[in-house]
């Protein structure tokens, strides 16, 4: 079996290549920048942690080759604007939308959206970076360098943020994790929760949507797609054509990892149907330094990237899983007061929204 070769050096391929290690298939990650060349065999396949990337030497000789699983698919979701397009094509409930034009004012978006108008650039953004609030009431203006490079959005008064994570294979057999709860505080996750039986209800329409993307898109490997709660339905925020941040509770929560899937399905390994073992939470951990308590805490699992760490920067995560609710409960009553704030309002979000 040839390599799977990842284009990007960050912690997602770093736990696909993880992952991976049981089943002896060789992960590898290519860090953008690297000078060394890149010798690719004909049965390898090539995969993306990411949906953007800079055009550099190792990256064109990464995209140049015939394996590059969704090839096609990155531009298409990397740019906001035929990521929203493609959802509205396909008929699959997203914010309303506009794309923000050379001569777009903001009086003109107010019009169509709404008083609360969120600018999103095109492209390039995430953890809620390359964002902009439009208000009518304090007549903000679209910022300079926003025309023609930004999507705007209607404000959607949600209930709660979820996710979805699905994977198909090469021959179009699929499988769909439960839904996630998410928190994101100024735009950037902080905790996940799953599974929620009271999310049950919902999963039949998220899988409907996730199903219909993955199959008109030919995809294959792991795909997230974010959501709102909105009432009894769910409208999607966005997609990320990759392994994500709110599926990495599957780490600790399942017999097979998001990561272990995406690597099955672009290695052309059968998919089977991971099993889901108890309650699981995930913390994220954003700019707080690494404190080693935490992993003297039963069922805590420390995933450290190894980066430097600064405000507002992922750092790691810790996964819990447990079968009793009173064993996650007093594991998480350990962790809560090794952290900083903001995160006693993170575990007190976890506290209220287990079963
Ligand atoms: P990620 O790190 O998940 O890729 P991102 O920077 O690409 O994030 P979005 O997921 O589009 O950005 O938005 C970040 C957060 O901002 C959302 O999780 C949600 O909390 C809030 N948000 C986004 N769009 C809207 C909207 N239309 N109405 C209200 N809140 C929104
Ligand atoms: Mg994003
Ligand atoms: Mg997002």
């Amino acid at each position: 079996m040839g390599k799977v070769w990842v284009l990007g050096a960050g912690q997602l391929g770093a736990m696909m290549r993880h992952a991976a290690m049981p089943l002896s298939i060789e992960v590898q990650p290519v860090d953008f920048n690297q000078s060394q060349e890149v010798v690719l065999a004909e049965e390898d396949v090539v995969t993306a942690e990411i949906e953007l990337w800079p055009e550099t030497p190792a990256t064109q000789t990464l995209a140049a080759h015939p394996n590059f699983a969704n090839k096609a698919v990155f531009p298409r979701l990397a740019d906001r604007y035929t990521q929203k397009q493609l959802l509205d094509e396909l008929n699959i409930a997203t914010a309303p939308w506009q794309l923000v034009c050379e001569k777009t004012e903001s009086e003109s978006l107010f019009s169509a959206l709404g008083d609360t108008v969120l600018l999103k650039r095109r492209t390039g953004g995430y953890d809620g970076r390359g964002q902009f609030w439009l208000k009518q009431a304090e007549a903000t203006a679209v910022p300079e360098g926003w025309h023609n490079e930004a999507i705007a959005e209607k404000k959607i008064p949600f209930d709660e943020e979820v996710s979805i994570v699905g994977v198909r294979d090469r021959e179009g057999n699929m499988f769909f994790y439960p839904l996630t709860l998410n928190l994101h505080v100024n735009g950037i996750l902080m905790a996940s929760i799953a599974p929620l039986e009271r999310l049950g209800k919902l999963q039949k329409e998220a899988e409907g949507m996730l199903r219909k993307l993955l199959s008109s898109l030919d995809y294959v490997g792991v795909m997230a797609m974010e959501c709102f709660r909105v009432g009894d339905h769910l409208m999607v925020n966005e997609l990320a054509p990759r392994v994500h941040n709110s599926g990495h509770w599957t780490q600790a929560g399942t017999s097979i990892s998001q990561f272990e899937y995406h690597v099955r399905a672009v290695a052309g390994l059968p998919l089977a149907n991971a099993v889901v073992k108890g309650q699981s939470v995930m913390i994220n951990l954003i700019g707080v330094a690494r404190d080693n308590r935490w992993i003297g805490v039963d069922a805590a699992e420390l995933y450290w990237y190894g980066k430097e760490v600064r405000e507002g920067r992922k750092v790691g995560h810790i996964n819990l899983t447990q079968p009793s609710l009173s064993a996650l409960n007093s594991a998480l009553g350990k962790l809560k007061p090794m952290f900083p704030e903001p995160y006693p309002q993170v575990f007190e979000w976890v506290e209220k929204n287990l079963p």
